[in-house]
C-alpha cells in the first residue's frame, strides 16, 4: 500500500540522488566552465569582457540599433563596460513579452580611494574605501590583487592588473599580533577592524641616493609609472579594486563544492550566460542582464535602476513597432541572485523549514527584504505558480529559500526594480556559505541546477 504522505506532503530532494551518471557528468562539465569564468571575472568589468568574448564564440554580435532584427538573432550591448545585456530574438513579437533573467556581477571588495598613495614610517600604502557589505575583519592578512582602469587626461584608458599572474607579487593588509591585541580582541567584530585601517601595503624599499621625503612612496610611484605610465594625480580618475587573490578551487574531500571569490553573484550570472549562449530562436525573446552596483543599491548608470535597460529593451521593441510598456506588462523575470545556504555550524540564524540547503537545487524566494519583508519584490502566488510549472516541465530541482530567520537580518536583490517596471518577477538563485566573505562556497549541483533553471526560463512560453 502506498504511503499517503508521498502524495500529500511536500518533500525536497537532494540533487545527487536524482542525477544519473550522464547528468552527473553534465554537472561536472558545466562547473568546470563556471570555475574558469569565475577565475577570470574578478571585477564587474572583467565579468563583462569575459562574457562578451564567450558570447562572440556562440554567435552573438553587438546590437546595431539601425539594423533590422529577426527571430534567432543573438545580440549584446555592453553599457560602459560594466553592465551587459544580451538577447536572443524570439519567434513571437516583443508585444508578447520577453523572458528575462537578471543577475549582478559586482561583488563586495575594497576600492582604492581617489588619493590613495602615502608613506607612513617607511612603508608605502594605498588607502581604501570598502564597497558593499563586507565583514572587515575577513579582509586582513589575505593575499589581494588589484584590477581596474585609470582614465588619463588624454582620453586614453590604462588597464591595471597586479597579482592575478602567479609571477606577480600580491598585496596585503596587516592585522595586530595576538600578543598585542588584548584591547582589539575586546571589541565587537564589527568594530575590531575600522574601515580606515584597511590600508594596503605596497612596498618597503626607499629610493637610494635620494635626500628628499617619502622615498618609499617615490619608489612605488616610480614602479607604477614605469609599468603604467601614470602619475599620482591619475588616481583621481581611476577605478581600482582590491580583490582576494585566491584561486578558484574544488572544495571538500568529495570535490562537491567550489571555493571562490565572488560567487555572489557571478554564479548566477554565469548560469544565465551559459543558458542564453545555448538558446536558439526561442518562442519569446530571451534577455540576459548582468548588472553592476547591486551591492550598493543598484544605482547609477550601470545599476539595475538605470534606464540603460529601458534603452536596450526599447530598441528591441522599436524594431517591431511595439510599445515598451506593453512588452514589460507581459514579460517574466527571474532575478537570479544567491541566497544563504543553511550552515549547520550556525543553525541559529536560519529557520530550516524555509531556508535553502546545499545540494537541494536552485532556491526560489517569494520575497527578500528585512523586518517584515521591507523593500521586497514579494512575488505573487501566480508568479510562484508559474516558476513551479516551468521548473517541473524541465526537471529542474529546486527548493524554497528564505534568507534567515524572521528579524535576524535580511537582504535585497534587483527583483524589486524589475517589479517596479511592471514586470512579473521572482527571485531564484544558488545557496552560498560564507556569503560576502573573500572566499565563498557553493555546491556544484546547485550551480548546475541554476543553469538548467535559466535554460528552462528562456525556453518557457
Ligand atoms: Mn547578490
Ligand atoms: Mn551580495
Amino acid at each position: 500500500m502506498s504511503d499517503p504522505r508521498d502524495e500529500l506532503f511536500y518533500k525536497q530532494k537532494h540533487v545527487h540522488d536524482l542525477l544519473d551518471d550522464g547528468e552527473l557528468k553534465l554537472s561536472e562539465d558545466y562547473c568546470r566552465k563556471y570555475m574558469d569564468y569565475l577565475q577570470k571575472a574578478k571585477t564587474e568589468r572583467l565579468a563583462v569582457s569575459e562574457a562578451v568574448e564567450l558570447a562572440k564564440k556562440y554567435g552573438f554580435h553587438e546590437f546595431d540599433r539601425s539594423a533590422p532584427i529577426k527571430a534567432g538573432d543573438k545580440l549584446y550591448r555592453s553599457v560602459r563596460g560594466k553592465l551587459l545585456l544580451l538577447a536572443v530574438v524570439g519567434r513571437e513579437s516583443m508585444a508578447e513579452g520577453a523572458n528575462i533573467c537578471a543577475a549582478h556581477i559586482d561583488s563586495p571588495r575594497l576600492d582604492l580611494k581617489q588619493i590613495p598613495l602615502y608613506e607612513q614610517n617607511e612603508l608605502a600604502y594605498f588607502k581604501t574605501h570598502y564597497y558593499g557589505g563586507i565583514r572587515k575583519y575577513q579582509w586582513v592578512t589575505i593575499p589581494l590583487e588589484l584590477h581596474g582602469v585609470v582614465a588619463l587626461k588624454t582620453g586614453e584608458n590604462v588597464t591595471v592588473n597586479i597579482g592575478a599572474d602567479p609571477a606577480d607579487p600580491i598585496l596585503y593588509i596587516s592585522d595586530l599580533l595576538p600578543h598585542l591585541a588584548a584591547k582589539q580582541s575586546e571589541q565587537p567584530l564589527a568594530k575590531a577592524i575600522p574601515g580606515e585601517k584597511l590600508n594596503i601595503i605596497l612596498g618597503s624599499l626607499p629610493v637610494k641616493d635620494d635626500k628628499g621625503a617619502d622615498r618609499v612612496k617615490l619608489n612605488v610611484m616610480k614602479i607604477l609609472n614605469e609599468k603604467y605610465g601614470i602619475t599620482e594625480e591619475d588616481f583621481l580618475s581611476a577605478e581600482i579594486e582590491a580583490v582576494p587573490a585566491f584561486p578558484v578551487r574544488e572544495a571538500g574531500l568529495d570535490r562537491s563544492l567550489i571555493a571562490g571569490y565572488g560567487h555572489d553573484d557571478r554564479v548566477c550570472a554565469f548560469a544565465e550566460l551559459q543558458a542564453i549562449y545555448e538558446t536558439e530562436a526561442p518562442e519569446k525573446t530571451a534577455v540576459c542582464i548582468l548588472a553592476d552596483k547591486e551591492e550598493i543599491g543598484s544605482v547609477g548608470v550601470s545599476g539595475m535602476i538605470s534606464e540603460a535597460f529601458e534603452c536596450f529593451m526599447g530598441d528591441l521593441c522599436d524594431k517591431q513597432s511595439v510599445k515598451l510598456e506593453h512588452c514589460f506588462e507581459r514579460s517574466f523575470c527571474v532575478s537570479a541572485d544567491v541566497t544563504n545556504a543553511f550552515d549547520p555550524t550556525w543553525p541559529e540564524v536560519s529557520e530550516l523549514r524555509n531556508n535553502s540547503k546545499l545540494n537541494y537545487g536552485v532556491g526560489i524566494a517569494k520575497f527578500t527584504g528585512r523586518g517584515g519583508k521591507s523593500g521586497s519584490n514579494d512575488a505573487s502566488a501566480e508568479v510562484m505558480g508559474k516558476i513551479r510549472r516551468i521548473f517541473a516541465q524541465s526537471d529542474v530541482v529546486w527548493q524554497y529559500a528564505e534568507l534567515g530567520r524572521v528579524d535576524e537580518g535580511g537582504g535585497g536583490t534587483v527583483a524589486c526594480y524589475m517589479g517596479n517596471r511592471n514586470i512579473d518577477t521572482v527571485d531564484a538563485g544558488v545557496p552560498v556559505l560564507s556569503m560576502h566573505s573573500p572566499y565563498e562556497i557553493v555546491a556544484k549541483h546547485d550551480c548546475y541546477m541554476t543553469y538548467k533553471a535559466m535554460k528552462a526560463v528562456y525556453a518557457s512560453k
